[in-house]
């Protein structure tokens, strides 16, 4: 779509916010309904978090062949993944070959952003204002604008005093960035900083670690995929793909079904070893059913990876600074193809945040309490306002005015995730109240897509034109999210699932805890009741159809 094409008398049916695995996939099965669909996206191309993140190491932690779409057997076929875990290019250019091969890119129009989602109760329908000053004015408006798509910015005084290069992982520029002999410091040891790290520390002359808190890191083991191993996948990927729908994190590993209490002390080092053979993002998660319900049970495994740490790390004080301890996976766990080894490395050193704060930056690079660091680079993996924000940056307001961030004010909330009480026909994918950033996020949005494909489906076909969630729903549905998570030991952790990392921000775990399988069968009977918990109505004054 140009700009051109827009103008100020724009209709869609559908606008759909974001050009990335959700977006995508959301133009695609609006436009197999015969709708009009008008995308907008703030990046010059399709990618979603796949074009922001383009850092040095960048790499999904889930497997390639889970981590793709599963709508059209002909594009899993033609599609070939090259690794187990599938680095940024490769993932990029999978998303621009989807793009290319079902004709999605003429429906976005590219490096515009939304700035306004404002509901008409009188027309029943969403005017969307970009920054350009185009306006759309549309029936339904699907947010595809992602989980970890705002970037938080630094806030250290003296930024703009530095002489050299600052970039945030999350931001990364286009252009290729030269940091080969260079003296570059990094800010944050979450994935991105632990990928940034792991990938640089061998062509940098210098390499400085900021970390405030360590994380546990897990073995990708990542390996070439060959062609009879994808062949195999590929013969049964039906069976493996109904297996992810229904798992709990969207992945094809069958869900632990014991306690790691009920088995010796011998076993259990058996199963942690093995899975730590096995690497990936489940290593230790996959060998019994209570590492995030038990302290005794988690606290075996968090033994355990400070273990493989102390084995991997030549210097015991610098192993002892990076092995975390708090609870094991409760804040997102890293993966990493030799992350721990770079700090046997004599260009790498670890500055410990803890024991000597940030005071400022300056001309030469960074100021601690404790020393000077000068620097020509500065690379900042300090993450993003994680869930809320990329949604929070819009101004959206629904029935009466009422705003997106009025109703976020206690924390996300959402009713299966798809939709926010007030925001009549507003759909979010995998917003508060799914599994989503505990899943396998393909995996999700596939699922949040299809019901609201559904959805769009069943309201056209009895005449229906307005589909909201109740506010008794969505109280309801909240409560039971929040209840399953504090069976667990999630909610303890100073995490961005709770927005933790957001100074201000009210503490709220909004994930859907009990997986993908649960929640599909709870979207599934919702439906089938009915959409019991949505009020769906004709558009005039009068509901046709009434759920609480
Ligand atoms: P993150 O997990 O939020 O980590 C941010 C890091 O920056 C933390 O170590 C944090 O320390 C530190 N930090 C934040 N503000 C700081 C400050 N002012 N001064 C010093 N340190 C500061 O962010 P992320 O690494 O970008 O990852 C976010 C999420 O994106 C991941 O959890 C994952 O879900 C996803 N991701 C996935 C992959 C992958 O698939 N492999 C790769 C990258 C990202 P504290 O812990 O003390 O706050």
């Amino acid at each position: 779509m140009t700009q051109q094409a827009a103008n100020e008398d724009t209709r869609a049916d559908v606008v759909v916010v974001g050009a990335g695995f959700a977006g995508l996939y959301a133009v695609y099965r609006m436009r197999t309904l015969g709708l009009s669909v008008y995308g907008i996206e703030r990046a010059p191309g399709v990618g979603g978090t796949w074009h922001w993140n383009r850092y040095p190491g960048a790499r999904c932690d889930i497997e390639s062949l889970d981590y793709c779409y599963g709508f059209d057997d002909e594009l899993l076929a033609e599609w070939r993944w090259t690794e187990r875990y599938a680095a940024q290019p490769e993932i990029l250019a999978y998303l621009d070959h989807v793009a290319d091969r079902f004709d999605l890119r003429p429906h976005f129009e590219f490096n515009t952003s939304v700035a306004s989602v404002i509901w008409n109760e009188a027309t029943k329908s969403w005017l969307v204002t970009t920054d350009h000053g185009e306006t759309i004015e549309c029936a339904y408006v699907i947010m595809a604008t992602g989980n970890l798509s705002s970037p938080q910015p630094p806030a250290i005084d003296g930024l703009n005093d530095f002489k050299g290069t600052w970039l945030h992982t999350g931001n990364w520029p286009i252009e290729p960035v030269e940091l080969a002999g260079k003296k570059v410091a990094v800010v944050g040891t979450g994935s991105s900083g632990i990928q940034t790290c792991t990938a640089i520390a061998p062509i940098v002359d210098e390499l400085y670690v900021l970390q405030r808190t360590p994380n546990y890191s897990m073995p990708a083991q990542n390996r070439p995929l060959g062609d009879d191993e994808v062949n195999s996948v590929l013969a049964n990927y039906r069976e493996r793909r109904t297996i992810c729908e229904w798992s709990d994190a969207g992945t094809p590993m069958p869900d632990p079904t014991e306690s790691a209490l009920s088995v010796s002390a011998q076993e259990r080092r058996r199963r942690y070893e093995q899975g730590w053979q096995m690497g990936g993002i489940s290593s230790l998660s996959f060998a019994f059913n209570d590492m995030f319900r038990s302290e005794e049970a988690n606290g075996f495994a968090q033994d355990f990876a400070r273990e493989q740490i102390r084995s991997m790390v030549q210097d015991p004080a610098v192993a002892e600074l990076l092995s975390p301890h708090h609870h094991i996976g409760t804040k997102r766990t890293c993966v990493d193809t030799g992350y721990y080894q770079i700090y046997n490395q004599p260009n790498v050193h670890l500055v410990d945040l803890k024991s000597e704060p940030i005071v400022r930056m300056n001309p030469g690079g960074i100021e601690t309490t404790d020393q000077q660091i000068d620097v020509d680079v500065v690379i900042f993996a300090i993450g993003f306002d994680a869930i809320t924000g990329a949604l929070a940056d819009v101004d959206i307001r629904g029935v009466d005015g009422f705003t997106l961030n009025e109703a976020w004010a206690n924390g996300p909330v959402g009713y299966l995730g798809v939709q926010v009480a007030g925001f009549p026909n507003l759909f979010t994918i995998t917003g508060p109240g799914s599994p989503s950033v505990l899943s396998n996020m393909v995996i999700s949005i596939e699922q949040h897509v299809d019901w609201i494909t559904e959805a769009i489906v069943h309201m056209r076909a009895v005449g229906f034109k307005r589909i909201e969630a109740t506010g008794a729903a969505q109280e309801r549905w909240m409560a039971h999210v929040v209840e399953l998570a504090n069976q667990t030991l999630y909610p303890k952790a100073n995490s961005w699932y709770v927005g933790a990392n957001i100074p201000g921000r009210q503490r709220l775990f909004s994930v859907y805890i009990a997986g993908c399988g649960p929640f599909r069968a709870e979207c599934n009977r919702v439906v089938e009741a009915g959409y019991e918990g949505f009020e769906l109505s004709r558009g005039t004054s009068d509901r046709e159809s009434a759920h609480v």
